[in-house]
């Protein structure tokens, strides 16, 4: 992009690193991203995305679900989702006794929401972030 001449060594078989896709009996292992943050038009992130080309050329779908468990025993399950009310009442249907405990992760969970992620420290080498 800034017109460097550059030769990349990669002492793996195959590129991709940590983010990597391979077939394995049969299946493929999606070892891969999948899901980046900073999406967001007006955030350092997404300005970054937008000047290396990806942000025109992927369409960014907001996630409301983060993951499900599943305990096979029971087959109950929960979702991480960021409707936090519902996962309150989730987590303490699943252990009322832990209810203090879940009510300080969800007051957690709400001090960090609309915080900007690349001003939090992603946008900067770790040396020059205080
Ligand atoms: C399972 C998993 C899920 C993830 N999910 C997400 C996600 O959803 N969202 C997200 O944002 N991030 C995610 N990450 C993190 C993200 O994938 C990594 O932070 C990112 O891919 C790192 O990229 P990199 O190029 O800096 O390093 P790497 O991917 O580690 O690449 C380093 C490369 O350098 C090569 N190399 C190392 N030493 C040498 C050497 N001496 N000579 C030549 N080549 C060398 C390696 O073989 C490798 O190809 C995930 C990571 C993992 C493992």
């Amino acid at each position: 992009m800034n017109g460097y001449h550059t030769h990349i060594f990669e002492h793996h078989t195959t590129p991709g690193g940590v983010a990597a896709t391979w077939k394995c009996k049969g299946y493929t292992i999606d070892g891969g991203i999948h899901f980046i943050m900073g999406h967001r038009p007006g955030t350092a992130l997404h300005e970054l995305y937008h000047e290396l080309g990806t942000a025109q050329a992927n369409r960014f779908v907001d996630m409301t679900t983060y993951g499900r468990f599943i305990d096979e025993t029971s087959g109950r399950s929960v979702e991480v989702t960021q409707d936090l009310n519902r996962l309150a009442d989730d987590l303490k249907s699943f252990s009322p006794t832990d209810a203090r405990v879940i009510d300080q992760l969800i007051a957690g969970a709400r001090a960090m929401k609309g915080l900007d992620m690349s001003e939090a420290g992603m946008s900067k080498p770790p040396e020059l972030v205080g």
